[in-house]
C-alpha cells in the first residue's frame, strides 16, 4: 500500500520554479468547495472546554502543586507518544513494527491523548497524504488556516471525505487486536485514562481534586490537543520546504519542541514511510524518535525505514525550494549548477 500519494504524483514533475508555480495552480483549481454546515453543537463543546482549560492554566500559576506540575508533563508526553508514535508512525504509516507489548503501552498512551480512535485517526491521516489540500483532506489547507487548524471540527464533513475514504486500505489496522479494542470501548476508556485518572492520581500527593480536574485533565487535554492541531495548520503555512517547494507542508522547527519531533513536515509528506518523520537523528528535537530507538535496542521495535541520503539529495535538487542546508541552492553556485544538470537529464530521460 502506498501512503504516498503526494509523493508518486509528483515524481513526474520537473522542479523549476515556473512547474512548482504552476503545481500550486492546479492545486487551488482541485478544491471544491461545498455549502459548510456548522455543527453548533460542537461549537458549543469545544467553547466551552477552551474556557475551561484557561482556568485551568490559571491554576497552573496561582495553585498547583509542584508534582501535578510534573505530573501534567508526563501525561502531555505520553500523550504525545500515543499520538505521534503510535497513530501517527507506526499506525497510519507502518514506518516501524512494533510488538504486542509495545503495541498495548502506545495504545495506553493514544487514549489518555483521547483525540479520536487510532483506526479513525489513521484513517483521515493516510487521507491527508493521499489527497493533500484537497477536499478529500479532513483539514484541507486550502480552506484557509483557521478551518485546517479547528475548523474541520466544528462543521460537517465534506463529502469527499466520506467518498475517498472508501479508497482508503485499512485491512493491516482492523487486523490489530489492540487498535479493535480501542474503537470498541473508546469512549468508557478515553473519560477513564484522559480525565478519570490524570485527577484521582495528584490525591496522592495532596493536590485538591478540583485543581488536579482543571490542570492535570482538562488544561493538559487542550494543550495537547492544541499541539497536534498546529500539525495541520502552522506546519502546512509556515517554514522552509527543502525536500518539495511546491506543497504546503514546511519545516516548523519550534512545533518539533512542542510534538517531541513531528515538525519537519515537509520532510515527512515527501517521506512519510521514515520512521525519524526527519532527516535528522537529533534525540534533543525529536524524543519520539529516542523512543522508537530505546525500543528497538529492546527489541520491542523493528524494521524500522529510513530514506537514503542519495534519495534525500535527488529529490532536494529536483523539487526543493533551495533551502536545504547542505543541497539547497540559494546560495551555492556549486549546488545550483548540479541541479541544472540533473534537471536537464531529466528533461533528456523524458
Ligand atoms: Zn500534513
Ligand atoms: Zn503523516
Amino acid at each position: 500500500m502506498s501512503f504516498g500519494g503526494a509523493l508518486n504524483e509528483d515524481d513526474d514533475i520537473l522542479t523549476n520554479r515556473a512547474a512548482v508555480s504552476e503545481r500550486r495552480m492546479q492545486r487551488g483549481q482541485e478544491t471544491r468547495h461545498h455549502e459548510m454546515t456548522i455543527l453548533w453543537p460542537h461549537v458549543v463543546l469545544a467553547v466551552t472546554i477552551h474556557l475551561f482549560a484557561l482556568y485551568g492554566a490559571k491554576l497552573f500559576i496561582t495553585d498547583a502543586k509542584p508534582l501535578t506540575i510534573v505530573w501534567s508533563c508526563l501525561l502531555h508526553v505520553l500523550s504525545v507518544w500515543g499520538l505521534a508514535i503510535g497513530a501517527h508512525r507506526l499506525w497510519s504509516h507502518r514506518s516501524f513494527k512494533a510488538k504486542l507489548p509495545l503495541r498495548i503501552f502506545l495504545t495506553f498512551c493514544n487514549t489518555i491523548g483521547f483525540q479520536f480512535p487510532i483506526f479513525y485517526w489513521a484513517k483521515i491521516h493516510r487521507l491527508h497524504h493521499k489527497f493533500p489540500e484537497t477536499d478529500a483532506d479532513h483539514a484541507n489547507v486550502k480552506r484557509g488556516f483557521f478551518f485546517a487548524h479547528v475548523g474541520w471540527l466544528l462543521c460537517k464533513q465534506h463529502p469527499d471525505v466520506k467518498r475517498l475514504g472508501y479508497s482508503i486500505d485499512m485491512s493491516d489496522l482492523l487486523s490489530d487486536p489492540c487498535v479493535s479494542f480501542q474503537k470498541k470501548h473508546f469512549l468508557k476508556l478515553g473519560i477513564a485514562l484522559c480525565f478519570v485518572m490524570p485527577t484521582v492520581v495528584p490525591i496522592l500527593w495532596g493536590e485538591s481534586l478540583f485543581t488536579a480536574f482543571f490542570t492535570a485533565a482538562v488544561c493538559r487535554f487542550v494543550f495537547t490537543l492544541q499541539i497536534q492541531f498546529c500539525l495541520t495548520s502552522i506546519a502546512h503555512y509556515v517554514g522552509d520546504r527543502p525536500y518539495d517547494g511546491a506543497i504546503s507542508a514546511a519545516q516548523t522547527s519550534l512545533l518539533n519542541l512542542l510534538t517531541l519531533g513531528e515538525g519537519q513536515h515537509n520532510f515527512h509528506h515527501v517521506f512519510p514511510w521514515d520512521y525519524k518523520a526527519s532527516e535528522y537523528s537529533y534525540y534533543l528535537t525529536n524524543l519520539n524518535t529516542a523512543f522508537i530507538d530505546a525500543m528497538a535496542a529492546l527489541g520491542a521495535a523493528y524494521d524500522l525505514k529510513t530514506t537514503s541520503a542519495a534519495a534525500m539529495k535527488a529529490r532536494v535538487l529536483r523539487s526543493g525550494d533551495g533551502s536545504h542546508h547542505v543541497w539547497g541552492w540559494r546560495h551555492q553556485d556549486a549546488v545550483a549548477e548540479e541541479r541544472v544538470e540533473l534537471n536537464k537529464l531529466a528533461c533528456e530521460a523524458h
